[in-house]
């Protein structure tokens, strides 16, 4: 553990810590359709129905590998992260499938249909000393 300050990447992407610690991560449902969009927006059209109201709602916490990639370059300017690292689609029971990073572990075992469980986790530390903290999904019980 270190003493830095822990900032979020950006602000409502997820939610306060519950009573148990727990967050979920926040997307937007249209009021009309029910199309979920993560990462939330406050405003703009349903690409399904044009409908332009939504409301925010939790995701699941746990959801299942559709797709993934490890990355071994590191990528220009916008990556700060740690190299190599995996990008994962994550197929949620809500009814979406999200793109995110997967916390540390041994990527050779991530497996398509894997079960993964959201984690909140830092992704550098800024030149401030703060670490600035983002959602990553993890293998369940890896
Ligand atoms: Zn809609």
């Amino acid at each position: 553990m270190t003493n830095n300050k822990q900032v979020p990447l950006k602000k409502g992407l997820w939610t306060e810590p519950d009573a148990d610690g727990k967050v979920f991560l926040l997307a937007s449902q249209c009021k009309k359709c029910g199309e979920l969009t993560f990462p939330k927006k406050e405003q703009g059209i349903c690409r399904h129905c044009q409908n332009n109201t939504f409301e925010d709602v939790k995701l699941s916490q746990r959801g299942k590998i559709y797709a993934f990639s490890v990355v071994q370059v590191r990528p220009p300017e916008f990556y700060k992260g740690e190299v190599p690292y995996a990008l994962a689609r994550i197929e949620l029971p809500d009814g979406i499938r999200i793109d995110s990073l997967v916390a540390d572990c041994d990527f050779e075992k991530l497996q398509v249909n894997m079960e993964m469980e959201l984690v909140i986790d830092k992704l550098y530390t800024d030149e401030n000393g703060n670490d600035i903290m983002t959602y990553k999904f993890k293998p369940v019980g890896m």
